[in-house]
């Protein structure tokens, strides 16, 4: 894939991409409105699990950007998708996390239990306590399956890299004595869940994000195309070692060189 136009599908990244934090990148709306236009399919995703579609799609709608629910995957959405392909509805799971964590499994038809299940499901939980990882530990050697959400060791904040679902899952998975699978990026499985909900295939889709690690190197693995924009936490350095297959600023210089190839 040489050109911009020859992409029908995109596996877009919020955070770093279409804003930053809670600032819109000044062309959001406009970059939207574009693939809309020019019916370009496009899946929101995130590893973050801390909040569920429908509160992404009205965190966007605040900035001027009009996304469905629909489009949206998080980590959490995506871990519950992959689940229901391979277990029955009602199956019990026992959850380590937060309620959009408990929100998408139940929605997805599971029970939520803390014995007797078959499947323990781990992501960040900001009351993580002993008992808590105990529990879940304990339900794994047992015979549970263990699956995370993510592996992210760390999340950036204003206060530097502070621990992220990876920290809290290795102790889970240091005391089960298993390491769990994990669902997002830079896992395929996040990106061929993207791909299923618009109908592509690698051949066709192109995966937009700001880090190297995640979004790039799971597009990657997943066969995609990769944009890398340097509005978030990649350098130029970085991103010029590394080679993605298209690079710039920002979206707004993606959107300007875009729009002159249709
Ligand atoms: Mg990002």
């Amino acid at each position: 894939m040489k050109r911009l136009s020859d992409i029908r599908h995109l596996v877009i990244d919020m955070d770093g991409v279409l804003y930053v934090g809670e600032r819109p990148m000044p062309c959001l709306t406009e970059f939207i409105a574009f693939l809309r236009r020019q019916g370009i399919g496009h899946v929101l995703a995130t590893n973050n699990s801390g909040l569920t579609p429908t509160q992404y799609a009205a965190k966007l709608a605040g900035m001027d950007a009009d996304v469905s629910p629909d489009h949206i995957l998080t980590s959490a959405t995506a871990t519950a998708e992959w689940l229901a392909r391979q277990y029955r509805p009602a199956t019990r799971v026992h959850v380590f996390g937060e309620d959009s964590l408990r929100e998408a499994m139940t929605d997805a038809g599971f029970v939520l239990a803390d014995e007797g299940v078959e499947v323990v499901v781990a992501s960040i939980d900001w009351g993580v306590s002993y008992d808590k990882i105990k529990r879940a530990a304990l339900l794994i050697r047992g015979g549970a399956r263990f699956v995370a959400t993510n592996l992210d060791p760390t999340r950036p904040t204003e206060e530097g890299l502070v621990p992220g679902t990876g920290a809290i899952v290795a102790a889970i998975a240091v005391a089960a004595g298993v390491t769990p699978v994990a669902i997002g990026k830079p896992e395929p499985a996040m990106f061929e869940l993207a791909m299923a909900r618009m109908g592509a295939t690698p051949a066709s889709t192109a995966t937009l994000g700001d880090r190297i690690d995640t979004d790039m190197e799971g597009g990657a693995r997943a066969g995609c195309a990769t944009i890398l924009v340097l509005s978030g936490s990649t350098t130029r350095e970085e991103a010029e070692a590394y080679g993605p297959d298209f690079l710039f600023e920002d979206i707004v210089d993606l959107l300007r060189c875009w729009q002159r190839q249709v």
